[in-house]
This record gives structure tokens, C-alpha cells and sequence, in this order.
């Protein structure tokens, strides 16, 4: 079933908790298989590079990552990772990132290039998985969501108040624009039944300006 993801705007506490880990696949229960079911369908609707369970509000540990647009050498279209431990190394750079629970924005961050990550599959089976660049960024941008870790916790103080400013100012332009769609879709709703639209707040109609006419000058008199 697709989940909406969560908004740091709005779920702050629920994307900062730390996830539970699943346990043996023999004891899972209906709550962790529809948890994966739910990572994969919401997944498939929203695209993108990766997704953390907590991001839908299932507090577990397991993520998503598209392997075909990392470069992962793998045959399904998209791979799960369950209780993945990550391991680091390499050269710190600099790259940019984004994230569905951080909306309409992207930022740089600093991490190590390299990285190997531990992690069971739905069946169960344990595997390994090395990575360099960008597919090592993003396996750890989304094993830090596990952990309640946002990419814009690893930024500098001043960049992540800016770049929070930026998406509430995004947020309030969207819920305008979408608060003045649905006016405009009730109106037109309301013409075609006959009923009496509704002014919209936004177009209260001034009263024309009348401009007083002076009284034209007679000639006369010269
Ligand atoms: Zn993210």
C-alpha cells in the first residue's frame, strides 16, 4: 500500500526516532511484511534514488535504493535492505543531496566515498555490498534516516537554518496555490449546480474608481 511520506515540516518527531530493528525472518509477523510491501509500492509511485521505512512512518529498519541509477550491479529494479550496518572509508568530498522529507530543496554535504554495507534480504539472507561515490553517499544518507539522521544534520548550523527558511517559504507557496485551486474548483463546481460561487479571498473586487469630472471651463470671458 503507498504511505505518504513524511515532511520534516510537519513529522519531525516521528523522522528523527530511532527504527527497531527486524528481527529473524521466521518470527515476522503481518505489521513486518506489509512494512516491506509498503516501502516497495511507495517506492514504485514516488521514483527516485532511495527510501527509508521511517520516511512512511514505519519505524523499522529497512531501506529502498534504485541499483540501476546507482550503478549497484543487481537484477531486480529496485533492492531492499533490512537491519543494514554501514561502514565507511575513503575520502571525505563534498556532494549535493536531496530528500522527500526535506521538500522543494537540495544542499551540499561532506561524506566518505566509500562504503560496505551489511544487510539481509526479505528472505533472510545476509549479504554484502561495496560501494563507492554516489551509491556510497546514498546508502548513507538513507542507513542515517534509520538513526533519525537527516542530510541536513550534517551540514553546517547557518546552511541547514537557510535551507529549513527555504522550504517553509516553498510549503507556504504551495498550500496558497493549492488553497486558491480549490476555491476556484468549488466556484466552478457551484456555477454548473446553480449555486451562488463564493468569493475568493484573493479577488475581492475594489470598487472601480470614479473620476470626478471637472466642470469643463467656459471660453467665455477672454
Ligand atoms: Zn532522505
Amino acid at each position: 500500500m503507498y504511505r505518504k511520506v513524511l515532511s520534516i515540516l510537519t513529522d519531525q518527531n516521528k523522522l528523527r526516532t530511532v527504527s527497531e530493528p527486524f528481527p529473524d525472518v521466521e518470527s515476522w509477523n503481518e505489521d513486518h511484511k506489509s512494512a516491506i510491501r509498503d516501502l516497495v509500492d511507495t517506492f514504485n509511485v514516488i521514483q527516485g534514488l532511495g527510501l527509508a521505512a521511517p520516511q512512511i512512518g514505519i519505524q523499522k529498519r529497512a531501506v529502498i535504493v534504485n541499483p540501476a541509477q546507482l550503478g549497484i550491479p543487481q537484477k531486480s529494479e529496485s533492492l531492499i535492505l533490512i537491519n543494514p550496518e554501514i561502514k565507511t572509508s575513503g575520502d571525505v568530498k563534498r556532494s549535493k543531496e536531496a530528500c522527500f522529507s526535506v521538500p522543494y530543496v537540495d544542499g551540499f554535504v561532506e561524506r566518505p566515498q566509500q562504503c560496505e554495507v551489511s544487510y539481509f534480504d526479505e528472505s533472510g539472507n545476509p549479504h554484502t555490498l561495496k560501494a563507492e561515490g554516489y551509491a556510497a553517499v546514498c546508502l548513507q544518507h538513507e542507513i542515517d534516516h534509520l538513526d533519525g539522521v537527516l542530510y541536513i544534520d550534517r551540514m553546517g548550523s547557518l546552511s541547514r537554518k537557510m535551507l529549513l527558511k527555504k522550504v517553509e517559504k516553498a510549503e507556504k507557496r504551495r498550500s496558497e496555490a493549492a488553497r486558491l485551486a480549490r476555491e476556484s474548483f468549488d466556484n466552478d463546481h457551484r456555477s454548473l449546480t446553480g449555486a451562488r460561487p463564493q468569493k475568493t479571498t484573493h479577488s475581492k473586487k475594489r470598487k472601480p474608481k470614479v473620476r470626478k469630472q471637472r466642470p469643463k471651463r467656459s471660453k467665455k470671458g477672454k
